[in-house]
């Protein structure tokens, strides 16, 4: 029983660099968060010792009586937290990701090779949306099932609700997907069940991303739209990482849905729960459920617009000109930068940010942009004031990057890359940075 440190000092001491990375730099990635030391001690429990694949009360192992308690109290709370009743909503706790929980969905919804419809990856979709290039196929959701994107109307960046109606009644989808990993703006989910009941389509929502903020009410319900909504538990939930399915028990067309949906999970795809956790998420969802979580979520959604103002302030262009949720997605192409540049910046001056497509990139491999996020801010407590200079860092960010590529080309700039990242002595070469600085 001896402490981490003890037996695995290398571990530990990787564990204490990226503790600290955390700590000491801006974490805004939009899918990210900082969890609670609550979380954490549950998902880092003696749960995870423990088998019990099948469902509370039909288990494949003995020994699962509290598991049980576990996951039908998790089960309840999912419920409480996102207002649904448990005689026309049932959820399946079990998914080990986002990815596993979207898969499990579609094998649930639907047979090999059916069709579905979601939001295109360059647009800001997810890779489980049925995402598939020329090229290649490389994702579970277009490999075995028959998908076609719909996308943004470039004049407004914001969904082409019209466009995907009239592309369904060519495809005729099974299902529609809504939901993103890369869209700054509220869903129309009324207008994507008309389009879903001309085609008797299912419609799910992923709100992978939002589901914190969607909980605490702040966004357009989709559980009064969808027959499916599935979510990570990490991203503004603020939980460990893991998935959450949940699905419609009333009404004709939901009748074995619940049956389709935990079959789908296990056996289908796959074995074990994640006890542990699967108490990091009870956790997480118990901290969503308090009267304080709608301020966290509000604060959330002012620091994006915040953000989002004060950028817009510097000069820069943002995709659809704001945000109504966490995330921001600021282009870059109109001061001649690409999102690679500008996140190998940030990482050498302590802000996480990630580099992604925006609307109209003419390659997805170099894409335009920078998706930004303040779920992670907001967890340490920083409101507009904080964000404002944020947002001057991020200003000061470019404008460096932009010197350097001014002063010496894009060679100076790949070499300041290289050379500030090349660990010395186990350490990122800060004064590196600092002389190159000083140079140009
Ligand atoms: N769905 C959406 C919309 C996402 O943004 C993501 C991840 O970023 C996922 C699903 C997949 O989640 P995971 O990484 O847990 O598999």
């Amino acid at each position: 029983y001896a402490p981490l440190a003890e037996v695995d000092p290398v571990v530990q001491n990787i564990i204490d660099k990226e503790t600290w990375r955390q700590y000491s730099g801006l974490e805004l990635i939009a899918s990210e968060n900082l969890t609670s030391r609550a979380v954490m001690e549950a998902n880092g429990s003696m749960l995870t010792n423990k088998y019990s694949e099948g469902l509370p009360n039909a288990r494949y192992y003995g020994g699962n009586e509290w598991i049980d308690e576990l996951e039908q109290l998790c089960r309840k709370r999912a419920l409480e937290a996102f207002h649904l009743d448990p005689a026309k909503w049932g959820v399946n706790v079990q998914p080990y990701s986002g990815s596993t929980a979207n898969f499990a969905a579609l094998t649930a919804l639907l047979q090999p090779q059916d069709r579905l419809m979601g939001l295109g990856l360059p647009d800001g979709g997810h890779l489980t949306h049925g995402y598939y290039t020329a090229k290649k196929k490389m994702t579970a959701s277009s490999i075995y099932f028959q998908s076609f994107p719909y996308a943004l109307d470039p004049s407004t960046q914001l969904i082409d609700y019209a466009g995907l109606a009239s592309q369904a009644r060519i495809f005729k989808p099974r299902l529609i997907i809504c939901g993103a990993s890369a869209y700054p703006r509220d869903w129309d989910y009324a207008a994507l069940r008309k389009t879903a009941d001309e085609h008797s389509a299912y419609l799910m929502a992923d709100i992978a991303h939002t589901s914190g903020i969607v909980a605490a009410q702040e966004l357009a319900d989709p559980f009064q739209y969808c027959d499916v909504v599935t979510t990570t538990t990490h991203k503004t939930l603020r939980g460990p990482r893991a998935g959450l399915i949940f699905f419609r028990k009333d009404g004709e067309n939901h009748k074995d849905l619940e049956k389709r949906v935990n079959d789908a999970v296990f056996p289908a795809c796959q074995g074990g729960p994640h006890n542990n956790t699967i108490a990091g998420i009870a956790t997480a969802l118990h901290q969503a459920s308090q009267p304080t979580w709608k301020a966290y979520a509000q604060q959330v959604v002012k620091n994006a617009r915040t953000l989002a103002s004060e950028l817009i302030a510097h000069g820069y262009k943002l995709q659809t000109g704001g945000t109504d949720n966490h995330l921001v997605l600021w282009d870059l192409r109109p001061i001649g930068l690409t999102g690679s540049k500008v996140e190998k910046i940030g990482d050498l001056l302590g802000i996480t940010i990630n580099k992604n497509a925006v609307s109209g990139d003419a390659s997805a491999q170099v894409p335009g942009g920078i998706r930004l996020g303040t779920a992670a801010l907001t967890s340490r407590d920083m409101t507009e004031e904080d964000v404002k200079h944020v947002a001057d860092f991020l200003h000061r960010s470019v404008q460096l990057a932009l010197l350097l590529q001014k002063e010496a080309g894009s060679k100076m700039l790949k070499d300041f890359v290289r050379v500030a990242t090349t660990p010395q002595d186990g350490k990122v070469g800060h004064h590196q940075v600092r002389t190159l600085k000083s140079e140009v």
